[in-house]
């Protein structure tokens, strides 16, 4: 009796974790118009990391907007505004649900780029001096790097790198050498946008605490993707973008810890954020987050935002994390099994969490590979990826990078390795002599092995 307990105790704790790894979301294509219009039905879209896809509802709540609530937020003393605002301040409250974080702490941006530029332009530039310094990682999309360079040009704080190991990790060693006192901000992905490893944050983030050092995390990649909870992470700052999410562009998010939302000076000035005007020269400023979103906002896409995030909320992010990492497992089995193929990133971690998969053809152009994919109708980036540090670490030119989303299935990825299989069966031998130096000889001298 307790042994056929046990066994049926089992086979439902196997059962379920099988459902788990093998979670499908391919009925969710019926909500996207791009899936379902003649004109890209059949494209297999793999740039995901760059830009998602977006359903209908998402759409329908930006046409919603302007074709039946037009109207501007916070001052029209008439229905119609106050509907917007109302709208508005809705989606604020479901970002932050979504980031676990308090609605005073989220301030709508144009994208991560400008959440970091906001902090660069107001913290950075008042809080950092001569002598300070700023840690950021190989790892970094260069938003995450030009802005930081410019505060050090205007401060002269100095900014430091912590470098990746040949797989793409973090070189947790000489992060341990590069935190000191001196530190006063650690600026830092969550998930490479390149390569897509994923970096542990609790502990890099503990850390820097312990120094002293605030801790700004671009989640541009991971929010997507996985859970990014600021409760339990404990950033100082945290951006992503909308686009990224099913979300329309020229939306994104600025998570600020309330503690410091009090003593940070606005990053623009104008209408919008005055509660007072005295006189001429004393202006008493709206409360937070008001205070640091001057001018009209962007009012569709933060309602059209917060639609993306109701509709990617009724996935579990556990499922979705493991329906990607699924997909990459695909991919990285297929690519292993054509030769002259290289992976960058850590093949293991990528299988357990990826969403990304990039990788070089030895001895070949990545356009030229990228170019008969796309006469194929599939769809990848190729090149650095706004991650030039990283590339120049790891020794490529260029990688061709498939990333992937909800929408994604195992049957794409599988016309993937076969179109790239095709190509390389007839096209390689003739094409690849035509390459002098590779960027795998150079990462072969770098770094010895790289796959
Ligand atoms: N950081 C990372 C990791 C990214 O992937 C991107 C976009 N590729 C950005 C920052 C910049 O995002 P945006 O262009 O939406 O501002």
């Amino acid at each position: 009796m307790l042994h056929t307990f046990r066994f049926l105790l089992l086979t439902v704790i196997i059962g379920s974790l099988f459902l788990n790894t093998l979670c499908d979301f391919s009925e969710k294509r019926q909500d996207f118009t791009f899936f379902n219009s003649p004109e890209t039905k059949n494209l297999i879209y793999f740039d995901n990391a760059a830009t998602t896809q977006k359903p209908h509802i998402v759409i329908q709540s930006l046409v919603d907007f302007y074709e039946h609530y037009c109207a501007n937020i916070h001052r029209g003393d008439y229905e119609l505004s106050r509907h917007a605002t109302e709208q508005f301040e809705q989606a604020r409250i479901k970002v932050a649900r979504f980031v676990n974080a308090q609605k005073e702490e989220i301030i709508f941006t144009k994208g991560s780029t400008d959440g970091i530029n906001f902090i660069a332009s107001t913290w950075a530039m008042t809080e950092l001096k001569d002598g300070d310094e700023i840690l950021v990682t190989e790892l970094e999309h260069n938003s995450n790097i030009l802005p930081w360079l410019q505060v050090s040009k205007k401060t002269g704080a100095v900014v430091k790198i912590i470098p990746v190991l040949p797989q793409g990790e973090l070189d947790m060693k000489e992060l341990e050498h590069l935190l000191t006192t001196k530190t006063k901000l650690v600026a830092l992905t969550h998930c490479s946008n390149a390569i897509g490893m994923v970096t542990d944050l609790s502990d890099i983030i503990a850390r820097a605490h312990a120094k002293g050092a605030r801790v700004l995390i671009d989640a541009a990649q991971s929010a997507p993707c996985r859970m990014v909870d600021v409760q339990e992470l404990n950033p100082d700052f945290l951006v992503f973008s909308g686009h990224k999410l099913c979300g329309p562009t020229g939306i994104g998010v600025l998570y600020i810890k309330k503690e410091l939302t009090g003593t940070l000076i606005p990053y623009q000035w104008g209408g919008g954020m005055v509660d007072i005007v005295h006189d001429f020269e004393h202006v008493e400023l709206n409360d937070v987050p008001e205070k640091f979103e001057a001018g009209t906002p962007a009012i569709a896409q933060a309602i059209a935002l917060g639609a993306a995030i109701d509709y990617v909320s009724t996935l579990d992010k556990e499922l979705i994390k493991n329906h990607l990492a699924n997909l990459c497992s695909r991919m990285i089995d297929g690519l292993e099994n054509i030769g002259h193929v290289r992976i960058l990133g850590s093949t293991e971690q990528l299988k357990k969490n990826g969403h990304v998969v990039s990788f070089i053809v030895e001895n070949l152009p990545t356009e030229i590979v990228s170019k008969y994919l796309d006469q194929h109708g599939i769809c990848v980036r190729t090149n650095k990826h706004c991650a030039h540090l990283l590339a120049h670490r790891l020794g490529y030119d260029s990688s061709i990078r498939a990333s992937f989303y909800i929408y994604n299935t195992i049957e794409e990825v599988d016309l993937f390795i076969n179109t790239l299989r095709e190509f390389m069966n007839t096209q390689y031998a003739a094409l690849a002599g035509q390459v002098k130096r590779t960027s795998i000889d150079r990462a072969h001298h770098l770094w010895g092995d790289v796959s």
